[in-house]
């Protein structure tokens, strides 16, 4: 085992800079366009902007607003300009967290107490959702001890808002609604879903954390969705990720209630510490000066102006594909165009989807494979506006090779998915992706581990299953490997 440790003589600051370089030349490529998740990008002046903003406050400490009143402010006023987009009240009030997984376990965690005040007798609490909710959802019921009812949606994603109301039980303590939901890009029936929250005296969050600096333009755009934000008034929240369409550094997030009788119960106060007297406004401790600053120059820099050409742009770039897709036999867009999200499934028989997504794989394209039914997810930017023509003329290309040799959904990754995806036996898939991870994260673990090194999988429907979810990890995790770096 080489384990890595703390060198015994510091090294020279250039040599570690160009050194920590080329560790990134395996990364997906996403300058380029040819990448359609994980990283939103605004250009190199932009990012040169972010980096300086970013470093003024690096140091910098938002646990104790009294001692960094500089932090305090840009907090303060990036939550009331994200309370404005979204058409809040004067008596919105928020907090900013590291992304948007920090602002829905916040949000769960809020309601949770406060039905805890107010409904004492409901011992198991339970949040009911579409079922495409995102799975910070999930994570947040888990930590903190509720259980999520989970509502189905029709062929487009879109959810049955009377079907929502009919899951409501006695131990139901939030309804959580997207705009728009990752999976398909729709917009959830929010005025609906809102005026039921209303009538059962429920609060409901929206999940924005990927439209809430997006539909606001699109909707200036024309763009037509249903009402979403503090407009409709059963909502008592919302969470909107500045570090997707905002533009700012990674770690950046707004959770913005209705009021603060919803907000004190995500605080946590600690008196009788010997270290003193303890008050934080969310999970972390420590806050991070830098990710707050840049968030804030962010907003500024962009304006109104910047962040209504951009959204032009991605939407323009949606439509292209929409329309690329949806003239191709075989295939068809889901969802409804609502936002910058474009989901393509199949229509024939003949093409699955994941031998399509090998093909792309093979000329050099990032691709989101999803489930249920198995489709393709694309997170339109500006950025991509110039590999769409390719991306239409290489998917076309893919999708007649796969209708000339459909022997290719039995072959390669398209099997494992494939299986994945009509796997019976669902229970098997967690505990393999578990311990993929005790791989990747055991003693002298560099990155992804080698698993043609590992111990040879079980035979039978478990080996296949293990062999699916590593194959699946290892993907999802690609951007953390380190498999090609030559340590010096
Ligand atoms: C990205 C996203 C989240 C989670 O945000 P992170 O910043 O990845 O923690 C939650 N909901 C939706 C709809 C998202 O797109």
């Amino acid at each position: 085992m080489t384990r890595a440790a703390i060198p015994e003589k510091g090294r020279p600051a250039e040599d570690l800079l160009t050194e920590m370089e080329s560790y990134g030349v395996d990364d997906v490529d996403f300058k380029g366009g040819r990448t359609w998740s994980m990283v939103y990008w605004a250009g190199d002046d932009h990012h040169a902007f972010l980096e300086k903003a970013h470093n003024l406050y690096m140091a910098g400490n938002a646990l104790n607003p009294m001692a960094f009143k500089s932090l305090k402010r840009f907090e303060a006023e990036v939550v009331q300009m994200t309370a404005s987009m979204l058409h809040g009240p004067e008596s919105a009030v928020g907090t900013m967290t590291s992304g948007g997984t920090e602002s829905i376990l916040m949000a769960v965690k809020a309601y949770r107490d406060e039905a805890r005040r107010k409904w004492p007798w409901i011992v198991r609490p339970q949040i009911v959702a579409p079922v495409t909710v995102h799975p910070a959802f999930d994570k947040a019921c888990h930590y903190f001890g509720l259980q999520l009812k989970k509502v189905p949606v029709d062929a487009d994603g879109i959810v049955d808002p009377r079907a929502m109301e009919r899951a409501i039980s006695r131990r139901t303590v939030l309804l959580v609604a997207s705009a728009p939901q990752y999976a398909h890009g729709v917009v959830d029936p929010i005025p609906e879903i809102g005026a039921i929250a209303a009538r059962r005296g429920l609060p409901l969050h929206v999940d924005a954390c990927f439209g809430g600096f997006m539909l606001p333009w699109l909707e200036r755009l024309g763009v037509q969705m249903p009402t979403w934000d503090f407009r409709v008034q059963g909502v008592t929240s919302i969470s909107a990720d500045l570090h997707k369409y905002g533009f700012a550094a990674k770690g950046a997030s707004v959770v913005v209630y209705r009021d603060m009788d919803h907000l004190r119960h995500q605080f946590y106060v600690s008196v009788d510490w010997p270290g003193g007297i303890y008050a934080s406004p969310s999970m972390a401790g420590t806050r991070p000066g830098g990710a707050i600053a840049a968030a804030w120059a962010a907003l500024m820099v962009m304006g109104e102006d910047r962040y209504m050409e951009h959204a032009e742009a991605a939407w323009d770039v949606a439509e292209r594909l929409r329309a690329g897709i949806d003239a191709m036999e075989g295939l068809r867009v889901m969802g409804r165009p609502m936002s910058t999200i474009v989901t393509w499934t199949s229509t024939e028989a003949g093409i699955d989807v994941y031998a399509v997504a090998d093909q792309l794989v093979s000329k050099g394209w990032s691709v989101d494979r999803q489930q249920k039914p198995p489709s393709v997810h694309l997170t339109c930017n500006a950025s991509n506006a110039e590999a769409v023509d390719t991306y239409l003329a290489d998917l076309k290309e893919a999708v007649a090779h796969v209708r000339a040799h459909p022997e290719l959904a039995d072959e390669g990754e398209a099997a494992m998915y494939g299986l994945m995806s009509k796997i019976p036996i669902k229970g098997l898939v967690a505990p393999a992706v578990r311990q993929v991870m005790e791989q990747m994260y055991a003693p002298g673990a560099l990155g992804t581990p080698d698993l043609s090194e590992g111990p040879a999988a079980p035979e039978g429907a478990l080996g296949k299953v293990q062999k699916i979810a590593e194959d699946l990890f290892r993907r999802w995790n690609r951007a953390r490997s380190t498999s090609k770096v030559v340590r010096p």
